[in-house]
């Protein structure tokens, strides 16, 4: 996705940043505009999109804002139990005190409405499945209350990883109104361009760089609570170098419009504005020069040391910060191709499947993280899931042979692949599952118990051709599966698999075809999922 938003939409995701948890630099974001102004990515991102649709898409796209969704509508075969979504119910925000409800019935729904970080309320999302932290403060905007996790639990989706959401370290403390529960985030790259963190008696105790879940636990252990509120908090000092690293006219943004930083002429200023004793304050700048001449903080274990500081420094600036709410791991639980999942009741093997038009992305899935996100990883995230989710949405209306089947005896069909499943555990050491989309997402494979498909695809100029037995059942929706050994015993077809990238729906000229030829009798049972 980031050659796509940069080749399709000209995004300049030029700059590498190396963030907090990461082993290496790896996050992309734009350099500042040309007069030397922050452009924040997530805005860029959307900026960029929305001109899009703006200009191109605008006869095909109606965006309604000032509207709250309140309900998914929602039919449920009884013969099955199979739950299909039809529309939204909604408000207009201006009506709010009015009940009058409207419908907009729709082919597919796209879950979007972020996290719950916001959530405050004595029975909402967050004091459900993390009491603990209702009295942090937050960065996430006041909309991110979970509606999405609501609506999705009351029409019986499940919800995944609740009870993991993230403290970011760094959420800024402004002195003018520090009790202010919504705080402006510290960026990640202040730490990643060399800021360090002391505590009220002038001593390192994190490495900055460490996960946000390390060094937020780090300022809880070993700080003192900001006066006049519950936040423990911790110094953030830059030097100079650290400032340039950053980007001094990003810093303006922070210092001048929002007054978030103090300066200090030098490290006397720092003692005098923090209360932190000056000897300790120069020892724990000598030990930090030293830990860099050696390669090793051996305290806190920090080895990069993106820039220098030395207590012959000026100029510093200095920033009180405190761990705050910043986003949430858990939610709706997704497939790869973005489709809300439900457990069907009674199933212990094959127990999911997708609510049928109901799709997810953004923060408001759940599981796509483990127990902590990396930075970063939520835009790369949403805009993973958003195009999944886009286009087997749009993918409904291919109901071609919906009824009958969508692979035609003796014809080929072009597929994509959807995911690769590492299937030790289920069918023996060194398998794999190779699960591709069918063309439209509620189609079916046609295939009877017995029969096989052939697979082809050329590479260096060699048409390659495999069969195999489905592992998928023919009553999956969307999807067809096979199972393979990655190595020399899975046979030539596999070479090829291994050359295809999930997930590559609109990037068919880097990847090499894949074509299914069904249906193909050998007669052999059939290798059910159960
Ligand atoms: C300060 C800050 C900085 C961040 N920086 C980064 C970063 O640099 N890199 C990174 O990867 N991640 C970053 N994140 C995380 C990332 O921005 C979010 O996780 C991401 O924006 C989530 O996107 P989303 O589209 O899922 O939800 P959101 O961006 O939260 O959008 C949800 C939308 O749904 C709307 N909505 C909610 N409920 C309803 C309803 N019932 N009806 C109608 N509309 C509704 C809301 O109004 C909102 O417009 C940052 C987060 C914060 C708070």
């Amino acid at each position: 996705v980031v050659h796509w938003l940069m080749k399709k939409f000209n995004i300049p995701l030029t700059v590498l940043s190396h963030l907090g948890g990461h082993s290496a630099k790896r996050t992309h974001r734009a350099p500042p505009d040309e007069h030397g102004n922050p452009v924040p990515i997530g805005f860029l991102i959307m900026k960029t999109l929305k001109d899009y649709i703006d200009s191109t898409l605008s006869n095909q796209i109606t965006v309604r804002t000032g509207t709250t969704v309140t309900r998914l509508l929602q039919r449920t075969d009884f013969r099955t139990g199979v739950k299909c979504i039809y529309g939204v119910e909604y408000r207009i925000r201006a009506d709010s005190a009015s009940k009058e409800k409207e419908t907009l019935e729709a082919d597919a729904v796209i879950l979007t409405t972020g996290g719950f970080g916001c959530d405050r309320t004595n029975n909402g999302v967050m004091s459900k499945y993390r009491p603990d932290l209702l009295g942090f403060p937050t960065t996430c905007g006041d909309f991110a209350v979970g509606d999405g996790v609501l609506m999705g639990q009351e029409i019986g989706a499940e919800l995944v990883d609740m009870d993991k959401v993230q403290l970011h370290p760094t959420g800024f403390i402004d002195p003018k109104n520090p009790g202010n529960p919504t705080k402006f985030l510290a960026p990640e790259a202040i730490r990643g361009s060399g800021a360090i963190l002391v505590n009220q008696k002038g001593e390192r105790f994190v490495n900055e760089l460490d996960l946000r879940s390390v060094v937020s636990k780090g300022i809880i252990d070993n700080c003192a609570e900001y006066e006049g509120t519950n936040s423990k908090f911790a110094w953030c000092i830059m030097n100079k170098a650290t400032q340039f690293l950053f980007g001094d006219k990003v810093l303006d943004f922070y210092k001048d419009r929002l007054g978030l930083f103090s300066v200090a002429t030098d490290l006397a200023d720092i003692a005098s504005i923090t209360g932190c004793p000056l000897n300790t304050l120069m020892k724990t700048i000598n030990e930090y020069a030293d830990a860099e001449q050696q390669g090793i903080c051996k305290k806190t274990r920090k080895v990069v040391f993106p820039s220098s500081i030395s207590v012959n420094d000026r100029e510093f600036l200095i920033a009180r910060v405190t761990p705050s709410i910043h986003y949430c791991m858990g939610g709706l639980n997704i497939n790869a191709a973005a489709e809300v999942q439900e457990i069907i009741p009674g199933k212990v093997v094959g127990s999911h499947r997708h609510i049928r038009r109901l799709f997810a992305a953004g923060e408001v899935t759940g599981g796509v993280h483990g127990n902590n996100r990396l930075g970063g990883n939520s835009l790369l995230e949403c805009v993973v899931f958003g195009r999944i989710a886009g286009f087997r949405a749009a993918a409904l209306n291919q109901r071609e042979g919906f009824d009958s089947g969508c692979l035609k005896e003796e014809e080929w069909t072009l597929v994509d692949l959807r995911e690769v499943r590492n299937t030790d555990d289920k069918y023996g050491r060194n398998t794999r599952e190779y699960r591709f989309n069918l063309n439209g997402s509620l189609q079916k494979t046609g295939l009877k118990v017995g029969q096989f498909i052939a697979i082809r695809g050329e590479m260096d100029g060699e048409m390659l051709t495999g069969y195999y037995s489905p592992i998928t059942r023919p009553d999956d929706e969307g999807v067809i599966g096979i199972l393979c050994r990655p190595d020399y015993k899975g046979g030539p077809i596999v070479k090829l698999l291994q050359y295809i990238r999930p997930g590559c729906i609109l990037e068919r000229e880097k990847n090499p075809e894949i074509w299914f030829l069904g249906w193909w009798n050998w007669g052999f049972t059939y290798a059910s999922d159960f």
